[in-house]
């Protein structure tokens, strides 16, 4: 499937209505400039794809609003090159414009299809496939840590203690907690055992569960 003329347009007023709703960092909006999210979406949706909704991808999950991608993004606060670890790949959508941005990208997601989903849609699209992993994210990539960024897709009941283990000195996690409504939360760490935490207010994410499915 092609990124027309048309879909660029309304890409570019997506853009446009983000932009006026928060002074998000002007490179994570043009990184979502990049990224042809009707190309992530299910057939039949994508032309609700440039619209700031949140929408359902397979096995019963959602792809983020545009508005909440920018958010985690931005509140991310990383450079290019530097290592981002993402909970709950999806779609593969957030990946790619955490791809976008320059940064070396790690995503995992627990249930199987979705991450093959995933890595047909971001080879689909010119990003890298071999960033996903299918596992449990509570376990984290201890292989790959430590990370400068972490960003939570999904509702975690609690700050997941082995992802904040996982993060290097100063580096930020942007995670989601709380059970039926989460506060985005940002954890930064600022020694050893230490940790601030910044609180972002309230938002909605289909939960973190444990395992993995098929
Ligand atoms: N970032 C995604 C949206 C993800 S929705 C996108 O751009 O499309 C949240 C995802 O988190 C779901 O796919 C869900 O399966 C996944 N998830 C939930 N718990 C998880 C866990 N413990 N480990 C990895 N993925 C998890």
């Amino acid at each position: 499937m092609p990124d027309t003329l048309r879909q660029k347009g309304q890409r570019r007023l997506l853009i446009k209505e983000l932009a006026e709703k928060y002074n998000f960092n002007p490179e994570v909006l043009q990184a979502m400039e990049h990224v042809p999210r009707h190309l992530f979406v299910d057939k039949g949706l994508g032309h609700l794809a440039y619209k700031d909704k949140p929408l359902p991808i397979a096995a019963r999950q959602t792809i983020s609003q545009p508005y909440t991608v920018a958010m985690q993004t931005h509140l991310l606060d990383c450079r290019k090159q530097d290592k981002v670890l993402e909970i709950g790949t999806g779609c593969g959508y957030q990946a790619a414009v955490l791809m976008a941005m320059g940064f070396r990208v790690y995503s995992v997601e627990r249930i199987r299809e979705l991450y093959l989903q995933a890595q047909k849609n971001l080879a689909n699209t010119g990003f890298d496939p071999n960033a996903l992993f299918y596992g449990d994210g509570f376990a984290g990539l201890p292989q790959f840590a430590p990370f400068r960024g972490i960003l939570v897709a999904c509702g975690a009941p609690e700050v997941p203690r082995i992802l904040k283990e996982q993060l290097a000195l100063n580096g930020k996690m942007v995670v989601p907690v709380g059970q039926h409504e989460q506060r985005m939360l940002r954890i930064t760490r600022t020694g050893a055992d230490e940790y601030k935490t910044e609180d972002f207010g309230f938002y909605q994410f289909v939960p973190m569960l444990g395992g993995t499915q098929k």
